[in-house]
């Protein structure tokens, strides 16, 4: 008695993994280039610490390469 169950079309609606760049520099900008996704450009600092940022307006993350000490 299979009545009335509707069958969506497996819909699998992940979100594409947000961009991430490696660079060397702690000192980075976004302006979000590469889309329609344009924003003001920012300045991001990455902590040491952490190895990362991400970018408030676009989620792009930057990724601090080489930190294998
Ligand atoms: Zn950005």
């Amino acid at each position: 008695m299979t009545t009335g169950t509707p069958r969506y079309p497996s819909r699998q609606s992940d979100l594409p993994p947000p961009e991430v760049e490696e660079v060397d520099v702690l000192r980075v900008a976004c302006d979000g280039a590469g889309g329609a996704l344009g924003h003001p450009r920012v300045w991001l600092t990455i902590d040491p610490k952490v190895g990362h940022v991400d970018c408030g307006y676009c989620d792009k993350r930057f990724v601090l390469r080489g930190d294998g000490h």
